[in-house]
């Protein structure tokens, strides 16, 4: 039997990283002595993606002593130590592959973070590959990086599959670009006017594997 592809999106599609940041900008200005009033600023450089870049920014308008590669580290090890996927979720891409999917996670970022956030979910060890933008300049929604997800898995687009995202341009754009299949996760907003809609729309990943399940079920009667 053809093993199906999905592809998962990590920040706030398999883990919460917007809950994640605002418990590591606490500790961070605390650490440094900042002021509260400086957490939002500070939110607001690393509210869609953090870089190394971004720790130079930080460290010239407080005059950090750490240097800013020390920072990026320690900012690595710290969200790594917050983030979590919920059990339920962790639970679901086992179950995704005990019938019969290939599963892997397609994300934007730096390569050291997504890494370690995989690692220290638990996620790295439940799927059967990953591509992080950063490893080869191809960043969602450009097709090469939902091909290189795919490589990543044993597979390749032409066989096809499903996305499952929180991002409408990156996530569902770009995965119905390559070709795939799309599940929305809301995270309590409604679809933007104006841009073709995703297959299914659902409030969060547990969901989406359910929906992924379900068909599975549908997959495995139309090919015995
Ligand atoms: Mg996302």
């Amino acid at each position: 039997m053809q093993r199906l592809l999905v592809l998962f999106d990590l920040d706030n599609t398999l883990v919460d990283r917007q809950g994640t940041l605002t418990d590591w900008v606490a500790e961070f200005t605390t650490r440094h002595g900042l002021g509260d009033e400086e957490q939002a600023y500070i939110l607001s450089l690393v509210a869609d993606r953090a870089y190394p870049s971004t720790f130079d920014t930080i460290r010239a308008r407080y005059r950090l002593l750490m240097s800013a590669a020390e920072l990026w580290r320690t900012y690595c090890t710290d969200i790594a130590s917050l983030v979590s996927c919920p059990a339920d979720v962790l639970d679901g891409l086992d179950e995704l592959r005990a019938s019969g999917w290939r599963v892997g996670v397609a994300t934007n970022g730096a390569v050291d973070i997504q890494r370690a956030k995989l690692r220290a979910t638990g996620i790295a060890e439940r799927v059967d590959g990953v591509f992080v933008s950063k490893e080869a300049d191809a960043r969602k929604p450009q097709i090469r990086h939902f091909a290189l997800a795919a490589a990543r898995c044993g597979t390749e687009l032409d066989d096809g599959g499903w996305m499952v995202g929180d991002n409408p341009v990156n996530d569902i754009g770009g995965g119905r670009s390559a070709g795939l299949r799309t599940i929305w996760i809301a995270n309590d907003r409604s679809w933007p006017p104006d841009s073709p809609g995703p297959e299914h729309t659902v409030p969060h990943a547990r969901a989406a594997i359910d929906v992924l399940l379900l068909h599975s079920v549908g997959n495995m009667r139309t090919t015995t």
